[in-house]
């Protein structure tokens, strides 16, 4: 554990949107992204390796009368960019310890599906709190898009018909949630959040309910989640491995979200391998270059330090061996044998939860 007594800086929560293939979470997130970017502010959004920032400003700008940003101090969400990905998989299967906070995304006609009871255990066994997102209620027959507006109003514009087959829709899932041991309701109606898993009707096409998910997801992580948010961004960082990825003059590398401390370049680190973990000296920290600048041939520009919570590919010899879904660990204050136990130790348990499953 880091020692978290000094320089304390609350950092972004980590999102991840986990559900049925087809169910939307690839069209969630680019919803998301898109309409923070039409914000137009500067700054609307950061891509990160693996991940999307969006800061309170946007946030609140794209929520409009459903947040007050003056009720929030933590600095945005940190959107996980590869949901269903394959990588995704293993690293649920490894625990699925990544994410502070998850979406579950779910068809609202379709219902509960095999891969929608998988994501539901993984975030049961890691007591990940999530909300679920109802999607696509605009094919509901007869339908009044709403583009981008909150739920209430999108609501409010609908015939009866249609606002009584949405119900029986909703209720369906939440009568889904209620059988996997899961006590649910619309979220407008949830009083406690800890005990009671929100439901948010929405859009990944139209945005109709996207606003309503920002306000939830941002007031979950305020609430319950704000003493794990503060960290000391100046102590050794500490992240998980998204993906394992071969590129043109670094040889492998290493996708990692850090939700800890710092990383810095030329910083020892010992990753999760395939068969003991690796001791390995940082040679470069890589982001995506910022759009402007995409006309130059390199993807990626260096950095000289990361800090948590960020998205960023590390580049180090010996990486070949590396596991998605394994822990990062920066070397310091500390010997490299003790950090290599405490990566071994964290390697055997995930292996126990996933033996358990
Ligand atoms: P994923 O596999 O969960 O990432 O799902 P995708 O985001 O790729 O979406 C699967 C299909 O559903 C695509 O054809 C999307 O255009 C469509 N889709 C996603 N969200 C919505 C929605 O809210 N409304 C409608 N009508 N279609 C949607």
């Amino acid at each position: 554990m880091t020692d978290h007594t000094h320089a304390d800086t609350l950092r972004t929560p980590i999102v991840a949107v986990l559900g049925h293939v087809d169910h939307g979470k690839t069209s969630l997130l680019d919803t998301i992204r898109g309409s923070a970017v039409s914000e137009g502010e500067a700054g609307a959004i950061t891509q990160h390796i693996g991940a999307t920032d969006i800061p309170l400003d946007t946030i609140s700008g794209m929520a409009g009368e459903l947040i007050d940003p003056s009720d929030f101090d933590l600095p945005g969400l940190l959107f996980i960019d590869t949901p269903g990905h394959h990588s995704f998989s293993t690293l649920r299967a490894r625990g699925g310890a990544l994410a502070d906070i998850a979406v579950l995304v779910v068809d609202v006609n379709d219902g509960f599906q095999p891969q929608t009871e998988e994501a539901i255990d993984i975030l049961r066994r890691t007591g990940t709190p999530f909300v679920v997102a109802a999607n696509k209620v605009d094919t509901t027959p007869g339908w009044n898009p709403q583009d981008g507006e909150p739920i209430q109003r999108s609501m409010d514009a609908q015939s009866e018909r249609a606002k009584s087959m949405l119900d029986e829709n909703l209720y369906e899932i939440i009568g889904q949630l209620s059988d996997a041991g899961f006590s649910a309701d619309l979220y407008w109606r949830v009083q406690d959040f800890q005990k009671n898993i929100g439901v948010v009707p929405l859009s990944a096409l139209t945005g109709e309910g996207v606003p309503d998910l920002l306000t939830v997801l941002m007031g979950l992580s305020q609430r319950f989640m704000k003493e794990e948010m503060a960290i000391d961004v100046t102590g050794p960082g500490e992240g998980t491995v998204l993906e394992v990825k071969d590129e043109r003059g670094f040889g492998a590398t290493v996708d990692t979200v850090v939700y800890d401390g710092v990383i810095r370049n030329g910083d020892t680190v010992v990753v999760g391998g395939q068969d003991e973990p690796i001791v390995t000296e940082i040679r470069a920290l890589l982001r995506p270059r910022p759009l402007a600048e995409i006309r130059t041939e390199k993807e990626f520009e260096k950095v000289g330090e990361v800090a948590a919570a960020a998205g960023v590919k590390i580049a180090a010899p010996d990486l070949d061996q590396a596991m998605a879904g394994a822990p990062v660990r920066v070397v310091r204050d500390r010997t490299v044998d003790q950090v290599v136990e405490e990566v071994k130790a964290e390697l055997a348990e995930i292996e126990v939860e996933t033996a358990d499953n």
